[in-house]
């Protein structure tokens, strides 16, 4: 993909928008234009929604097997090429190399969970509910489906979502972040490589417009969304009012607990590697460590030592530990939050504000930042960050600390670290979060088990991949089924049938 401007892709190949608005790539680390992306308007969204509304009828009854097979050449296709993907989300996100792999990694792992949708559709059967009377159910499709995605996982949240609609049936509409659509736009075409009809899957990279106007679009049964907590409440509210399905997965405070049994190195690095991986760019990173009695003063110390050391730079240079953020505004806005630290009086122990980084003065870069002393009232506390911005706050009890994690709005996952069952246990079973860390920092769970959080941070009931992704992108059909004997004759029934 050389070409300057990208392109949509609706029914199977490249298409130019109807609309006349173009975004910016810029590469985080250097400032330069990468490329331009059009940004969909509603005319695009309709030609796209027709595209997919056409291949519909063909791929629902495409036969489970046969879509499966799709998928495991789309995963072949995914392995042969993994190394460019990895690279486009790189160079468009900042993050590194071996980040990127990971997530890469990740996301094939969902193509490779929705091949076994055959199995996944089984419904449940049961004979004789009453004398002569068999029931089982049906999963069947939604129809056409839409994905809308953040900026921090160009390819993993993707996969996150349209290999299991696919696999079950549906056609799918993706609106990728327009600051990282390449690999969206690139995974579309292998898919359609690995035989794939045209128009089961459509990428419009688009903004606001293009979100509303799937939001609002008739022709579209079911939208997933991952992104910011304010734009998941618009979406969970605007999709729901047109009527449709929807889960909206939002933004994230991420707690960790740091009991004074817990072994205080492992902990410091498994924080360290959640809290400033991907310059804290994940929704599933640590950025409120909660030190319980007198863990406090000794994790602080190793805290700011590892992140001292911690290399900034280029996603793509060997070595480096953590890239830019993602645009100037966003490390403008994570500078304004840590002046605001400072300002309420937390004590920063560690200042990432005046890094340089040789040879890149003009990308996008701040510096591991750590702050002690954090209280509840504070906006480096109330608000997610989305920077590599770690803050502590002490208690002096377990309770303590579940008592204000669960006072705070979010609930994506929260962690322990302790050698204590009893804790753990405690904490598992008391703590408001969708997913749980037991020395593990970001509980990501795998493919086969599903991802989403509670509160502030999805709305909606069923998270993403997993059966839940499967029950998402299904609807459910009960069929009750008698064949009467030749001449078994009842006569007709006016009351409810019971079995009493
Ligand atoms: P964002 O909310 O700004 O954007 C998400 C998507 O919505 C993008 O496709 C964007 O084009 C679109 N969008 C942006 N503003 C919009 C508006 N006003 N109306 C309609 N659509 C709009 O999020 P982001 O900055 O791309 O990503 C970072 C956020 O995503 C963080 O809050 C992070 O926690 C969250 N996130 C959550 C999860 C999760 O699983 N819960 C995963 C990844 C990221």
């Amino acid at each position: 993909m050389t070409q300057t401007i990208l392109s949509l892709w609706i029914n199977g190949r490249r298409s130019v928008s109807l609309g006349q608005r173009l975004g910016e790539i810029r590469d985080p680390a250097t400032g330069e234009l990468l490329r331009r992306v059009p940004l969909a308007n509603s005319a695009d969204i309709d030609t796209a929604v027709a595209a997919a509304h056409a291949a519909l009828p063909g791929w629902r009854d495409t036969t489970p097997l046969r879509r499966a097979r799709v998928l495991t050449r789309f995963r072949e296709l995914m392995e042969q090429h993994r190394d460019e993907i990895t690279r486009l989300a790189s160079a468009e996100h900042g993050k590194t190399i071996a980040d990127a792999a990971g997530s890469v990694r990740r996301g094939i792992e969902v193509i490779e969970f929705a091949s076994g949708v055959p199995h996944l559709l089984k419904g449940d059967q049961a004979e004789d509910v009453g004398r002569g009377v068999d029931c089982h159910s049906l999963l069947q499709p939604v129809g056409v489906c839409a994905g809308i995605t953040p900026f921090n996982f160009p390819v993993m949240v993707p996969l996150w979502m349209f290999p299991v609609a696919i696999a079950c049936g549906n056609t799918f509409i993706l609106k990728p972040s327009e600051k990282v659509p390449s690999a969206s736009l690139r995974m579309a075409e292998l898919f359609s490589e690995a035989g794939l009809p045209d128009g089961v899957l459509n990428v419009l990279p688009g903004d606001r417009e293009a979100v509303d106007a799937l939001l609002q679009h008739p022709g579209i049964g079911a939208i997933s969304f991952v992104g910011s907590t304010p734009v998941a409440r618009h979406v969970y509210a605007t999709a729901a009012r047109c009527g449709k399905r929807v889960q909206a997965l939002g933004g994230a405070k991420n707690h960790a607990v740091v009991m004074p049994d817990a072994d205080l190195e492992f902990s410091a690095d498994a924080l360290i590697g959640s809290a400033y991986g991907s310059a804290g760019e994940r929704c599933m990173a640590i950025s409120a460590v909660v030190a319980v009695g007198n863990a406090a003063n000794p994790l602080v110390a190793l805290l700011k030592q590892r992140a001292a050391r911690l290399k900034v730079g280029p996603g793509s240079a060997p070595q480096v530990d953590m890239g830019p953020l993602i645009t100037a505004a966003h490390r403008e806005r994570v500078r304004t939050f840590i002046d605001g630290g400072v300002a309420a009086g937390a004590a920063l122990v560690l200042d990432g504000r005046g890094l340089v980084v040789d040879g890149h003065q003009n990308g996008y870069f701040l510096g591991p930042t750590l702050f002690d002393h954090v209280t509840t009232e504070m906006q480096i506390y109330r608000d997610e960050i989305f920077g590599p911005v770690l803050i502590v706050l002490r208690v002096n009890t377990i309770d303590e600390a579940i008592s204000m994690i669960n006072a705070n709005p979010y609930g994506n996952g929260s962690a322990i670290f302790t050698r204590s069952g009893y804790y753990a246990r405690r904490f598992e079973h008391e703590i408001e979060a969708g997913m749980v860390g037991i020395n593990v920092p970001i509980p990501v769970p795998m493919a086969f088990f599903s991802f989403g959080g509670w509160k502030a941070s999805l709305f909606g009931d069923l998270h993403v991949h997993g059966m839940e992704g499967v029950n998402f992108y299904t609807r459910k059909k009960v069929v009750t089924t008698r064949w009467p004997a030749i001449d078994e004759h009842a006569g007709a029934g006016f009351a409810m049938p019971t079995h009493d």
